[in-house]
């Protein structure tokens, strides 16, 4: 039995996990679940899976025999009954339980692209010195993983990373700059939380995950391209030496990168796994990322490429700008220029320790604020 602990339970991606595990009792056991705030539905799932750990982070007091605090994290991540930590948690608030688990040897099964993005040399140095193991659950990495069968990250010759456009791929600059909070959570393919929701409407989603991917599979920044592909079918490709390119196919699901996420290299019969049928896949179309409508994805990747703290910079200012957005408290357009202001005004540093990082992503939260207010 391979202990599991659900980090983010009731998130989008913690309920996809819990569905596939419910599916996979046998090989695997929920051993800790933690979440912030929605106690209701952390102790729904607390009884289907009776796990022996449960931590409600933030907000109200829960039950009786719950931990709580956000120390209660690193405790989940750590146990000796856990084995894997499948980190479901949203943005920055995920790096410690993280760090923890691959310094004492877990898989991680990472959901939280935001901590690798802000961290991502301290990740890997963590894995390698822990013995833990980094495997990415986000469907682009996983394609990539998927391609890979196996062979080193080194075996790539570049990597595209698929992106859907979001709602407004096809709209106007203008009409997407003042866009409302209802259509940037429309999107077209995934059903998906807030925060993640708003940053693939920005294409900040996939500047973050060309910087997850330089750090994933060690690949410098001209090997690793984006485009966009609005049907969702295609979820990566991968280009070898010889010229041949892997893609990996399938209908948009989360289940199928997080249940490969638990059992890489190998794979698991899933009676609950979407079928593909090309038939009704339709005509798969590509287009180039527009500029002019998607401002914020070049920030990232020059954030990526400068490397130090600029990528925990750029991920603290998308952070706060968007849930200024989500608040109703600023324009959509806004969230690009409140990156770019925040970049510029940065004295890049290099990410040597969490301290570091963390000062990074708090002077850059703080410029962000201050930014939004005048
Ligand atoms: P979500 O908002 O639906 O869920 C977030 C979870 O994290 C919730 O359980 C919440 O209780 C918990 N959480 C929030 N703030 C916390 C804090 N301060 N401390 C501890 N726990 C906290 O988000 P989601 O859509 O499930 O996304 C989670 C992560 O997975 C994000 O990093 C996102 O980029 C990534 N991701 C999501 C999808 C998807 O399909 N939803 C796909 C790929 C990657
Ligand atoms: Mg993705």
């Amino acid at each position: 039995m391979t202990g599991v602990a659900v980090l983010g339970s009731t998130g989008s991606i913690g309920t996809a996990a819990l569905r596939v595990l419910a599916r996979h009792r046998d090989r695997f056991r929920v051993v800790a679940l933690t979440a912030f705030g929605r106690q209701e539905q952390l102790a729904a799932q607390a009884a289907a899976f009776g796990p022996a750990f449960v931590a409600l982070v933030g907000g109200s007091r829960g039950r009786e025999s719950w931990r709580e605090g956000k120390e209660s994290l690193v405790e989940a991540a750590t146990r000796p009954d856990v084995d894997i930590v499948l980190n479901g948690i949203v943005g920055a608030a995920g790096l410690e339980a993280t760090l923890a688990a691959l310094s004492a040897g877990k898989r991680v099964a990472l959901a939280n692209k935001e901590t690798l993005v802000m961290a991502g040399d301290l990740v890997s140095a963590a894995a390698r010195r822990g013995g833990g193991e980094l495997v990415p659950v986000d469907s682009e990495h996983s394609a990539v993983l998927q391609c890979l069968g196996g062979r080193p990250g080194s075996a790539i010759e570049r990597i595209i990373l698929t992106a859907s456009g979001g709602p407004f791929h096809a709209w106007d600059p203008e009409r997407v700059h003042s866009a409302t909070v209802e259509q940037a959570l429309n999107h077209p393919t995934w059903k998906m939380g807030r925060k993640i929701s708003v940053d693939s409407a920005t294409l900040v989603n996939k500047a973050l995950e060309v910087i997850e991917g330089h750090y994933l599979f060690g690949l410098g920044y001209d090997r690793i391209e984006a485009v966009v592909h609005p049907q969702s079918i295609i979820h990566s490709f991968v280009e070898f030496a010889d010229g041949s390119v892997l893609a990996q196919i399938g209908f948009p699901t989360m289940e199928l990168p997080i249940l490969y996420a638990l059992t890489h290299p190998e794979r698991l019969a899933d009676d609950g796994a979407v079928r593909f049928d090309p038939v009704s896949a339709g005509t798969l179309t590509f287009e180039p990322i527009r500029q002019e409508v998607f401002p914020a994805f070049a920030l990232g990747v020059q954030a990526g490429r400068t490397g130090g703290t600029a990528p925990a910079a750029f991920n603290a200012a998308n952070e706060v700008a968007v849930a200024t957005f989500l608040r109703g408290q600023m324009p959509f357009g806004r969230i690009a220029e409140v990156i770019e202001v925040v970049l510029g005004r940065q004295a890049v540093g290099p990410a040597e320790s969490v301290e570091a990082v963390l000062a990074a992503d708090r002077w850059a939260r703080e410029r962000a604020e201050e930014i939004i207010r005048c």
